[in-house]
């Protein structure tokens, strides 16, 4: 349910007097639907309302009824993990998950930047997913189409933080954003901005941190992205040797760490810069305490040169 911001709005739904939680004081037809109106000032669309989170009815026939899984997902939007009770080790068969179709064929590589943690068990820690350099303001984008489920600081170590439920069965986590561009119940498409990245929560150092997860069990995202070439495998097969064991019981931890390199620190004397897998331009110039502008005329460069690793560029005149 959204807050309702505009009063305006408020005071055109002709407000009479209290209800009960719950019970609409009025309703708007809009050109989404029809919006129901609550004494508390918030509303929903209709659709919303009677939406039962089920995106992927193919993949759900099979979980939730396969007796040895009884896998169950809801739609909650103020937490992250909607059911504690998918023992991935329930698991029998093979799922076969098409991560596009026909309806929805698009994807995106969330960013693309150098990849500095990967998946599994770290420094005593399991990390669940993948750690993508980043600069503050570097613009995220959703893996797929989808709707998304939450979108709000996250306490406990994500920072801001969205998940997306998409409709080949999947959800994805974008943390530790500096800014969000979306919220709950609205649906995105693949490579729609969703987040600029940053540095909030248990985080120490820019990065993304991307998860993706099968009915609240985080799987490696390099079993379907491929980071460094930018695609993503239309198949996955899921059973539960793509799970860390034990992994529902820390499916609702985030990570701690900055991503190792991805702040590495310059010389700032240095009067020019190596590049590295992930630098841009900006990033570059935030390191060394200049502009992209100053870059640009040091270097003889054009707003749409793209930079080569190992390209050794000016950084100071
Ligand atoms: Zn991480």
């Amino acid at each position: 349910m959204k807050k309702l911001l505009s009063i305006s709005l408020f005071l055109v739904s002709g407000f009479t007097g209290f209800s009960q939680p719950g019970v609409p004081i009025d309703t708007l037809d809009t050109p989404e639907g029809k919006m129901f109106i609550y004494a508390n000032r918030t509303w929903e669309y209709e659709s919303d309302r009677d939406f039962d989170g089920v995106l992927c009815p193919g993949i759900e026939d099979v979980v939730a009824n396969d007796t040895t899984m009884l896998f169950q997902q809801f739609w909650k939007t103020d937490v992250t993990i909607t059911c504690t009770t998918n023992e991935v080790e329930n698991m029998g068969d093979t799922i076969w998950l098409c991560t596009i179709d026909t309806l929805h064929s698009g994807y995106a590589i969330p960013f693309h930047g150098r990849v500095t943690s990967r998946f599994g068990y770290r420094k005593g820690r399991n990390h669940n997913g993948i750690d993508i350099d980043l600069v503050t303001g570097d613009t995220i984008v959703a893996a797929f189409d989808g709707k998304v489920r939450y979108a709000q600081l996250h306490e406990k170590g994500f920072g801001n933080l969205v998940i997306i439920r998409h409709y080949n069965g999947l959800e994805t986590y974008y943390a530790h954003c500096e800014k969000l561009l979306v919220a709950p119940n609205q649906e995105v498409k693949a490579g729609e901005p969703i987040a600029l990245g940053g540095n909030t929560g248990r985080s120490t150092g820019d990065h993304l941190h991307f998860e993706v997860r099968f009915y609240d069990n985080p799987i490696n995202p390099e079993h379907l992205f491929n980071f460094e070439d930018q695609y993503v495998d239309a198949n996955l097969l899921v059973h539960k040797g793509i799970f860390r064991p034990g992994s529902s019981k820390y499916a609702g931890s985030g990570d701690n760490t900055g991503g190792g390199s991805s702040t590495y620190t310059v010389d700032s004397d240095a009067r020019t810069h190596k590049v590295r897998s992930g630098d841009t331009l900006y990033g570059i110039a935030l390191k060394y305490g200049t502009t992209t502008a100053k870059l640009l005329h040091l270097n003889n460069m054009k707003e749409t040169d793209i930079l080569q690793i190992g390209q050794v560029i000016r950084v100071k005149p």
